[in-house]
């Protein structure tokens, strides 16, 4: 199902009512308004054991063509934080740190392949100050955008079980809300989609949206949940999501938000 949005149904950046009822709502999540602050708590959480065992398990064994980049900046092997503009319209929604990507480097999408062509892709639109990402401290900066991801710590295979993603909600969850000038976000795959759906703090329409690559969704409260391939290699590599097809989707989450005309927010 694809649903047209009219434009005054979205959320305004600064409309007080939503953001008054997100506030309302994490004051009732007592854990999940702790796990809102960041870093600390969320890189201290230690609540998957074999997710634990497997993101530090990376760390002892670095693949040789990362030991040099692994020796100036360490390995990071905990869970990873959000990262982006705090101020965003735009979330995307990843699936999880790969386990030498993310979870090395200690910054979404940051270290591998995926993000080569997710901030490239943001980069074209004037969206980040620069088109990779390398390691943490390379001062990339994204205007209007915030990454994060339905996992925290990277699984094994790329596969996480139904209550590793339970168990990692509350944090997608309080990224969500936490964004008062969200009007759409992008999910990177079934499982970014169903996370999103889990998380979103006012529910999901019914019937339940299913995940269709360009499909997208009018969610309770006026953001729009836009489905995209996910950009793994095993997609961007063999053609299935080439960079002019996410080019669309991504023009397509800026008409969403109210930036169409403009194309980024930043980079000039
Ligand atoms: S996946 Fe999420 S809930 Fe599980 S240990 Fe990592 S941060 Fe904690």
């Amino acid at each position: 199902m694809t649903l047209l949005l009219p434009l005054s149904n979205r959320r305004r950046p600064g409309q007080g009512w939503r953001w008054q009822r997100l506030n309302t709502n994490m004051a009732n999540m007592a854990g999940e308004k702790r796990l809102n602050l960041p870093a600390g708590a969320l890189t201290a959480c230690r609540k998957c054991p074999r997710l634990v065992a497997f993101r530090e398990s990376c760390a002892l064994h670095v693949p040789p063509r990362f030991r040099g980049e692994v020796k100036k900046h360490g390995f990071w092997a905990k869970p990873v934080p959000a990262f982006g503009d705090r101020n965003a319209f735009l979330a995307i929604v990843g699936l999880a740190p790969a386990a030498y990507g993310a979870n090395r480097t200690g910054r979404m999408f940051t270290g591998d392949r995926s993000g080569d062509f997710l901030y490239a892709a943001l980069y074209r639109f004037g969206l980040a100050s620069h088109g990779a990402s390398r390691h943490r401290d390379d001062g990339l900066k994204l205007f209007g955008v915030f990454v994060t991801a339905a996992l925290r710590c990277a699984p094994p295979k790329n596969r996480p079980l139904p209550q590793e993603l339970a168990f990692c909600r509350p944090y997608l969850r309080a990224d969500l809300a936490f964004l008062s000038r969200l009007r759409v976000i992008l999910a990177l795959g079934r499982i970014a989609h169903e996370a999103v759906l889990a998380a979103w703090p006012e529910g999901f329409p019914k019937p339940k949206p299913k995940f269709a690559h360009g499909s997208q969704y009018l969610l309770p409260g006026g953001v729009v949940l836009v489905d995209s391939y996910h950009v793994s290699q095993q997609n961007t590599f063999t053609g299935r999501l080439t960079a002019s097809a996410f080019d669309t989707i991504l023009a397509r989450c800026l008409e969403l938000a109210g930036q169409g005309g403009s194309h980024g927010t930043g980079r000039r």
